[in-house]
């Protein structure tokens, strides 16, 4: 025996502190109508942790409470408290006595407890379920419920079986599972929806480091290059400078010696010379000529040095256009800039509410081009000026033909000087031959000059090599790395470097200048930046789709459960439902003295409506997935000796007979620890009441009884009886009776 006492204080009509104690297996409440015997029953249903006050018969909180009488006054709290022996451990709670109590109290705050300690209704719920007992369970049948289960439909007595059968806690878990489920699928949802969020801007960030993975293999191309454009420039420089400093000191140490010849020459003339001036004449004119055209030699050959100088420049220049232009489909606009146009672009949509949608594109579309034009450093495609280049070679043409003039005249003029040169030494004119020797150191000394000249003038073109080095080698070091500006390793020599053609070398700069110019445009300054947003976006949404892997796994894994939980319920179901049919039987046919009764599991075609609430049973016959159906419990039953089947045929009395086969039969699988029956026996007759009275013993071997009844016979068979009274003062009051009393309490 499980129960042990229920104590009531303040609840409904029992005012005074009261308590029952259930000794013995079946207890009977006895009493007058109105005593309070009803009160009893919902006292445990209230304890037990009824939510539902119709089923307390109340409107408020303050129902349940007593509510005073003409000598009595009103309280403000109800309490009942039920206490269990828990010797077996039935309950999931490690104690030997187990005390349930809940107060309600004016306001309708409850509060419940479990030994004294303040506990959740869920507590209380979660404990008394692992035990089959439930608040508004089967095992506490209200007065004029008893053949409820007769009548409800199919599907609420499915769940009252269910119930009987404790497979309720299958309904808990599946449904639990389900909201679960509802919950991953919305959060599957919505972590979806913010990957494909990012997707876009991944794909961008993507393209981005794609680009800047260029750019560093660029600048290492353009280390490779740099070495190797540093190491034969600095070659090519030593070399030159090494030749400038061989040659410029020996011809500037000739020069003064000529100039010295040239003093003792014009002295020995001055002694020796007797000649009028006049014949030297032609001779004279000839040198004059022979050192002009020397000078002019000088110059053009300066003038054209100089063009080359300019070309090259020029040419480096149309090259820098040129690969600018190239790059213009690849200009790359800064992602801080589109995002601030975006913004800003957003902002402008308030503006295009009233305008119709073309004129809305309309603008749109004019401030993405005006954003591009401003964005993009030069758009337009203009045509590269290539007319000074031309003119630069024309004039150095122009240069060249006459050189080739002037070293044609120069030879003429020093053949001609040559040949009156001879004549004066056959004739063996001393005078003349020191004439001669002046004119001759004249000519060295001119030749001399050429040359000094031109060294001097590639002693200005090396320094300006040397400078433009410098500049590139400092450029190399902000652009691609001290690492690039180290060309000493680069292994090459002198021979080889001086054997090739110069203009190899511009064309290695050429190519380093287009490196360069790509590398600008690309913008390689903010890609610590962005690399850093592309790793924080990648590794968002590497998470994001672990988070959808999770999240599908967990659905699958909710669905199986939840399929796994529906297929034990259906089993338990049927399993049950064939075992509580086979007492059913047994009951009907003791209570009927024959007869048969079956519960039937049937499946309902359930109406559907659609969208314009038009029922649509008939019309959607044929479609087969409009349909849904509901499975229940029905019941058939026939009567001995009577053609009549059918529930609705049966009488009241009948009726009664049968739910209480159908009760006793459901209690008697998974017998809970109490039952509670409240007037079930109300409409037998005398022959009736004695099967009642058999069933009710042999019942009361698997749960504890407590019956409110009106029968003698119902009566007869409990081991303890109460009354219950009610005074003038309208307080129910409980006292221990024997049968005899309580006949008459009854009565
Ligand atoms: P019957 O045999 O006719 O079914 P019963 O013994 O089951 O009667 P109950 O229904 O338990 O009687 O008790 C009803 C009585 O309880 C009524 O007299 C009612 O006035 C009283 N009662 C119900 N609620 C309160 C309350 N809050 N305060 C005081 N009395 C109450």
């Amino acid at each position: 025996m499980y129960l042990k006492s229920l104590e009531i204080s303040g609840f409904k009509s029992f005012a005074k502190k009261d308590s029952l104690d259930f000794t013995s297996p079946i207890s009977a409440i006895v009493g007058p109508n109105g005593s309070g015997k009803s009160n009893v029953a919902e006292a445990f249903r209230f304890v037990l942790g009824e939510q539902s006050l119709k089923s307390l018969r109340g409107k408020r909180g303050e129902d349940l409470i007593f509510s005073g009488s003409k000598n009595e006054r009103s309280l403000n709290r109800a309490g009942v408290k039920v206490i269990f022996d828990n010797i077996t451990r039935f309950l999931n709670i490690d104690f030997d006595e187990v005390s349930i109590e809940r107060v309600v109290f004016k306001d309708g705050v409850n509060q419940y407890f479990i030994n004294g300690t303040q506990v959740r209704l869920k507590d209380i719920i979660e404990l008394l379920a692992g035990a089959n007992i439930g608040s508004s369970g089967h095992h506490i049948i209200s007065q004029g419920e008893a053949d409820r289960i007769l009548s409800v439909n199919i599907k609420e007595r499915r769940e009252m079986i269910e119930d009987a059968l404790g497979l309720k806690i299958y309904q808990y878990k599946i449904s639990e599972s389900e909201k679960k489920l509802d919950k991953v699928e919305e959060n599957l949802q919505s972590v979806e929806s913010l990957r494909r969020e990012i997707k876009p801007h991944l794909r961008f960030l993507e393209k981005q480091v794609k680009k800047i993975e260029q750019s560093v293999e660029l600048r290492d191309k353009l280390r490779d290059l740099y070495k190797e454009y540093f190491k034969r420039e600095d070659v090519y420089l030593k070399y030159q400078k090494n030749y400038i400093r061989e040659h410029k000191n020996p011809l500037e140490e000739k020069m003064r010696v000529l100039n010295e010849d040239l003093a003792d020459a014009k002295e020995i003339l001055r002694k020796e010379s007797n000649s009028s001036p006049k014949d030297n004449q032609e001779l004279i004119e000839i040198e004059e000529r022979l050192s002009e055209k020397r000078k002019e030699r000088s110059n053009l050959t300066r003038e054209i040095g100089q063009l080359e100088g300019m070309i090259v420049f020029e040419e480096r220049r149309i090259v820098r256009e040129e690969s600018r232009q190239k790059e213009e489909d690849d200009r790359v606009i800064k992602f801080k800039d589109v995002k601030n146009f975006l913004f800003d672009l957003q902002d402008s949509f308030e503006e295009y509410k009233n305008i119709s949608i073309t004129d809305a594109l309309d603008k749109i579309k004019h401030s993405i081009s005006f954003f591009l034009s401003q964005n993009s450093k030069t758009a337009e495609n203009v045509q590269i000026d290539k007319s000074e280049i031309d003119k630069l070679k024309r004039e150095k043409n122009e240069m060249e033909r006459k050189l080739e003039v002037v070293v044609r005249e120069e030879k003429e003029l020093a053949e001609t000087f040559e040949n009156i040169k001879k004549q004066f030494e056959k004739d063996k004119d001393s005078s003349r031959i020191a004439e001669l020797k002046i004119f001759e150191i004249n000519a060295k000394k001119a030749e001399a000059e050429a040359r000094l000249n031109s060294i001097k003038e590639l002693e200005y073109k090396v320094g300006m090599e040397d400078e433009n080095f410098k500049r590139e080698l400092n450029e190399a070091f902000v652009l691609a790395g001290r690492e690039s500006t180290q060309f000493f390793g680069f292994q090459i020599t002198e021979e080889e470097v001086m054997r090739e053609e110069r203009k190899l070398q511009m064309e290695r700069g050429r190519e380093i200048e287009k490196i360069k110019i790509k590398l600008e445009d690309m913008g390689a300054g903010s890609s610590e930046e962005v690399l850093k947003e592309y790793e924080d976006v990648k590794n968002r949404e590497e998470f994001l789709t672990r988070e959808i892997e999770d999240l599908e796994k967990s659905a699958i894994s909710l669905k199986d459960l939840i399929m796994e939980l529906k297929e034990k319920l259906n089993v338990e179901f049927r399993d049950g439902t064939e075992k509580i049919n086979k007492q059913f039987s047994e009951f009907f046919s003791l209570m009927f003295g024959g007869g048969r009764a079956e519960l039937l599991i049937v499946k309902n075609k359930k109406r559907r409506r659609n969208d314009f609430g038009l029922d649509l049973e008939g019309e959607t016959a044929d479609m087969e997935d409009e349909e849904e159906t509901e499975e229940g419990i029905d019941i058939n039953v026939s009567l001995p000796n009577k053609k009549t089947k059918g529930l609705q045929m049966l009488s009241g009395g009948e009726r009664s007979l049968t739910s209480i086969a159908l009760l006793f039969a459901m209690s008697q699988i998974k017998p809970p620890p109490f039952i509670i029956l409240d007037e079930t026996d109300a409409a037998l007759d005398e022959a009736n009441s004695r099967r009642y009275g058999d069933m009710i013993e042999s019942l009361s071997k698997y749960s504890q009884l407590i019956l409110i009844t009106h029968n003698r016979e119902t009566m007869s068979r409990a081991g303890i009886l109460y009354g219950i009274t009610m005074g003038m003062d309208g307080v129910s009051r409980l006292l221990s009776v024997k049968l005899e009393e309580a006949v008459k309490v009854a009565k």
